[in-house]
């Protein structure tokens, strides 16, 4: 077992149960999230023998960047993982602080046809610690605190869902990494028991959806899960889920030129999200070099962006990251494999 993919209560447990204190668990978790301290032998308020028991029962693999680019205001990380495996992560500087997208997968079993992710399909889920270690990793290496954490890297956050969740307790503890619930973003293509599971957790973390088109025929066009979860039932389920958590819900809305960017699409998503408490994100396309799509001109954006105002839909555009170093979704890795 990875000493990253551990909860401060399974830590507690793991002490109780060879026979020591279950605070150590809290010196423990100092030493990692706050102290930020990678060597065992400088948890200097264990003794030696249980320092050596730990080093006996864990593993302190970690990650490895091998690669980092940087672009202004966004940072690209490519890890290795131990099976030789490759992910990515993406860091970016806002006004209010720093944010890291993680990634949950190793490639993605999804297919929609615009993202670079899907065309390498799932070779396997990721662990805990893979993403604890994503977020812990570039903290120490900037020495700075991050502030906000999106779970939209590579992969179907809610295709790993034990995973996902633990790995949201680990970072949101206090003693942890104490990122704020609120600061914790989760966004899906839509995969509906899971989202129904989600609403019943009582956690505070937002939740985004890939909507991307106002229509079943354009969805499943776009994005194959919608065959299996189409719009009449995912809308059902966010409202449920609304009701349930008091959470206002995120639309992303990926722009694609000539594909869902007209007016109409844009009344038509209006009449979709009428009287829900959710507001729409448009996304202005990232091109990639294998696909055929492109990014919506300015004034298509700002059309849409208007259509939406005037039909009283709560929307923003998303500010652009990192076009130069291919920070869209899975670009960074499938140049890689
Ligand atoms: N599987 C999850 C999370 C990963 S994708 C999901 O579907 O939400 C994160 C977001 O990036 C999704 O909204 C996805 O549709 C979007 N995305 C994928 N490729 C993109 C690209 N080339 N440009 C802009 N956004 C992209």
């Amino acid at each position: 077992m990875n000493l990253y993919q551990m909860t401060l209560e399974d830590l507690e447990k793991y002490f109780e149960s060879i026979g020591e204190k279950k605070f150590k668990a809290l010196q423990v978790y100092e030493w990692l999230y706050q102290k930020k301290k990678t060597d065992v032998d400088e948890f200097t308020n264990l003794k030696k023998e249980l320092r050596e028991k730990l080093k006996e029962d864990f593993s302190f693999k970690r990650p490895e960047i091998i690669k980092r680019e940087i672009d202004k205001d966004v940072q690209k990380f490519l890890f290795l993982l131990e099976d030789g495996e490759k992910i990515e992560a993406v860091l970016m500087e806002h006004n209010y602080g720093l944010s890291v997208c993680v990634s949950s997968q190793v490639g993605c079993n999804m297919g929609c046809a615009f993202c670079e992710s899907g065309r390498l399909k799932k070779v396997r889920n990721l662990k805990v610690h893979e993403m604890v270690l994503q977020v812990l990793t570039i903290e120490e290496l900037l020495e700075r605190e991050i502030h906000s954490v999106v779970i939209m890297g590579i992969g179907e956050p809610l295709d790993n869902y034990d995973n996902v969740m633990q790995f949201i307790k680990i970072i949101n503890h206090p003693k942890g990494l104490a990122i704020g619930a609120r600061h914790i973003t989760l966004s899906t293509c839509g995969i509906i028991p899971k989202i129904k599971e989600l609403s019943h957790l009582g956690i505070q973390i937002n939740l985004a959806i890939s909507l991307h088109a106002p229509n079943d025929e354009l969805r499943s066009k776009l994005m194959p899960i919608n065959k299996a979860y189409p719009l009449k039932e995912l809308m059902s389920t966010l409202k449920e889920y609304i009701a349930l958590t008091h959470r206002r819900v995120t639309m992303e809305y990926i722009l694609l030129q000539g594909v869902n960017d007209g007016e109409s699409h844009a009344h038509e998503l209006a009449t979709l999200l009428r009287g829900m408490n959710a507001y729409v994100n448009l996304i202005p396309y990232n091109e990639t070099n294998h696909l055929e799509f492109k990014k919506s001109s300015k004034e298509r954006i700002d059309r849409f962006f208007n259509v939406l105002k005037q039909e009283k839909i709560n929307v923003t555009i998303r500010r652009e990251f990192g076009s130069k170093i291919s920070a869209a979704c899975g670009q960074l890795r499938s140049k890689e494999v």
